[in-house]
């Protein structure tokens, strides 16, 4: 994929697991820094969702390096169970673009998907899965039911977890802490 955010890729491969700390919040080491990554504007709905009272999970959807729909939860303002933030970026996108599949679009969660929202990624034909922190208690994608890997899944991404981790994982940890004291 010429073109394709090669800052990315160098963060995915070289550095998923080093942004514990010195990195800017850009995702990169420096340098152009005044970008920032699709997974800083998915943790930037992450951090008004949390503000809202909702579990801080955001979401971003990207096509041609363009993000063409952001959402972060809304279960409780919606009074809706199925409004996670990636169902709702995938319903915007399909929107947006005027389809129902998402062939070639890339998907950055803060938080790996539940079973609900790894199915949808899946039906939705996301090309590219980026998440943050790692859920053992709700995610299917490394946890659970591993949906991608079921024999029922008929459509998996390309998956890069640990992106943008810490962060994601600071956002749910403070959340969850503020509900307990
Ligand atoms: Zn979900």
């Amino acid at each position: 994929m010429p073109g394709f955010m090669p800052g990315i890729h160098v963060f995915i491969h070289g550095m998923a697991n080093k942004d514990v700390d010195g990195r800017d919040k850009s995702g990169h080491d420096g340098g152009s820094a005044s970008m920032p990554s699709f997974m800083d504007l998915a943790l930037d709905h992450a951090r008004a969702a949390g503000a809202a009272g909702e579990v801080p999970v955001g979401c971003v959807i990207v096509r041609d390096s363009q993000v063409i729909a952001a959402a972060g939860n809304r279960t409780l303002i919606d009074r809706d169970p199925t409004a996670h933030a990636e169902l709702l970026a995938i319903r915007a996108a399909t929107k947006a673009i005027g389809s129902e599949r998402l062939t070639d679009c890339d998907l950055y969660v803060t938080l790996e998907p539940c079973a609900m929202c790894t199915a949808a990624i899946s039906f939705a034909r996301i090309r590219r899965l980026y998440y943050g922190a790692a859920d053992p208690k709700g995610g299917a994608v490394e946890h659970g039911v591993r949906f991608f890997q079921s024999r029922t899944c008929h459509h998996r991404p390309e998956v890069y977890a640990g992106i943008g981790e810490s962060q994601a994982a600071a956002l749910l940890r403070e959340f969850f802490k503020e509900r307990r004291d």
